[in-house]
């Protein structure tokens, strides 16, 4: 049988705290489905081929060649429960950095459990090393010409640093 997970997000971009999860949810799913999540009337830094080519290039750095090809990327517009079924995804995957994270969650899978008794929410700690990073700060700091390097893959920053500070 092959377990499926779905991982969904905004990933924009993709951050050293995303592929942390990534990491974990490749131990336990046979496949995992990383979902972009497009909202019409929110301009995202990165468009959405552009974050799909940012998670493929860090999953290729970080991950072996067999993990790397069990990662999927597509966009969804539609409520995540409903892509968790198309995909015909076991699992739903969630990051959690602290109390804010978890409540915020419990809400959610409490909801999409009841709209999909089937499809479990799994949620993995943030390792400590990378539990503080978050995709909107890191934006931030890359407008304001902080250095990045030590919160996103390496085939991250450049891109990153360019988009953030067009000269
Ligand atoms: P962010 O919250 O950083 O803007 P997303 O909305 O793309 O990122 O988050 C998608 C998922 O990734 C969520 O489950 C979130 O909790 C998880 N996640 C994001 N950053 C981290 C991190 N540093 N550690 C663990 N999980 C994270």
């Amino acid at each position: 049988m092959t377990r499926i997970a779905l991982y969904p997000g905004s990933f924009d971009p993709v951050t050293n705290g995303h592929m942390d999860i990534l990491r974990q949810s490749l131990a336990l799913a046979d496949k995992v489905v990383v979902a972009i999540g497009i909202h019409p009337g929110k301009k995202p830094l990165f468009s959405f081929e552009e974050r799909v080519e940012l998670i493929h290039t860090s999953a290729v750095a970080e991950f072996s060649e067999a993990e790397a090809s069990r990662i999927e990327v597509i966009a969804f517009s539609d409520l995540v429960i409903n892509t968790a079924r198309t995909q015909k995804a076991d699992y739903l995957v969630r990051g959690l950095r602290d109390g804010t994270d978890l409540d915020y969650e419990m809400q959610m899978a409490g909801m999409n459990g009841t709209l999909e008794p089937d499809i479990k929410t799994v949620f993995l700690p943030a390792s400590p090393a990378v539990r503080h990073i978050t995709a909107t700060l890191v934006r931030q700091i890359a407008q304001m010409g902080g250095e990045i390097s030590a919160f996103v893959p390496e085939p991250v920053a450049d891109p990153l640093r360019r988009r953030a500070r067009p000269d």
